[in-house]
């Protein structure tokens, strides 16, 4: 019963959250207070298209735990028109809880043999960078199947003036972590680390210096083991620490601290 403790004892954030999504409409005021009273003190609830990104930010209007993100993801760039640029500036100035700009990047996975809008996606991927830059907040980078096209443009923009933030829900190689952290970069992991499968991203986990790492959820998606494909909450951090605590051979408990310490730091909490 080692992980119930965890749940108990344990302090932690989760950075990277979809409580705006439609599973949530059933209890979303009660999985919120429920996930709070278990331990998750922070939660940044990502923006994902205009929508949602306002759906964002009035969650963290009404929760003084909830703090939000405004962003197109790069999935979603082609149902977004061509102005979306200053409606996203407006809401992030407007609001005292926007912690950064995201999930922004490039997803080059085909779905449905539908092939993705790589230059859409750049497009968008810069100029949101460049709001990011404008309003000196963070990002939060979503990078799929498109390792080498996110270094090239990050190598480009960063040329620009300093960018900071955090890839999230990583999947790439030891090697590209590396080169993220040189950038100044954060990573941050979901509950992919406790799949059985999960070799590469625990090599991966493995080389990220703990004062680089977060946690996140990526919830309703990515519900870690033993709840794999159930639907996620941010009371289900504690599994990922478990695997951090693992990994790193540290206590939990520590790992929860400077994981937080970590993201107070990026977010300006
Ligand atoms: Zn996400």
């Amino acid at each position: 019963m080692q992980i119930f403790r965890y749940y108990i004892i344990m302090e932690f954030y989760d950075t990277h959250a979809h409580y705006d999504d439609e599973r949530y409409d059933e209890d979303r005021d009660e999985i919120l207070q429920s996930v709070h009273e278990r331990g998750c003190k922070k939660i940044i609830n990502i923006g994902c298209t205009l929508e949602r990104s306002k759906k964002s930010l009035d969650l963290a209007a009404k929760y003084d735990f909830v703090y939000a993100t405004v962003g197109i993801h790069p999935s979603d760039v082609c149902s977004t028109p061509d102005d979306y640029l200053p409606k996203l500036r407006d809401m992030a100035k407007l609001s005292n809880k926007c912690v950064a700009v995201g999930e922004i990047g490039l997803d080059y996975t085909v779905f449905d043999s539908e092939v993705p809008d790589k230059a859409r996606q750049e497009r968008f991927f810069r100029e949101q960078l460049g709001l990011a830059r404008e309003l000196n907040l963070p990002v939060i980078i979503h990078s799929r199947d498109a390792a080498e096209d996110t270094l090239r443009i990050l190598r480009d923009e960063m040329k620009k003036g300093e960018i900071c933030g955090v890839t999230h829900c990583y999947s790439y190689s030891a090697e590209v972590a590396k080169i993220l952290i040189g950038m100044g970069l954060h990573i941050s992991f979901t509950g992919v680390i406790t799949f059985k499968n999960a070799r590469k991203t625990l090599e991966s986990l493995a080389a990220v210096p703990i004062e680089r790492l977060l946690t996140e959820t990526d919830c309703p998606y990515m519900s870690p083991e033993p709840e794999r494909g159930k639907r996620n909450d941010s009371g289900k951090i504690p599994y990922i620490i478990a695997k951090m605590a693992e990994v790193y051979e540290m206590p939990a408990a520590e790992i929860a601290d400077i994981t937080m310490k970590n993201a107070d730091k990026l977010f300006g909490f």
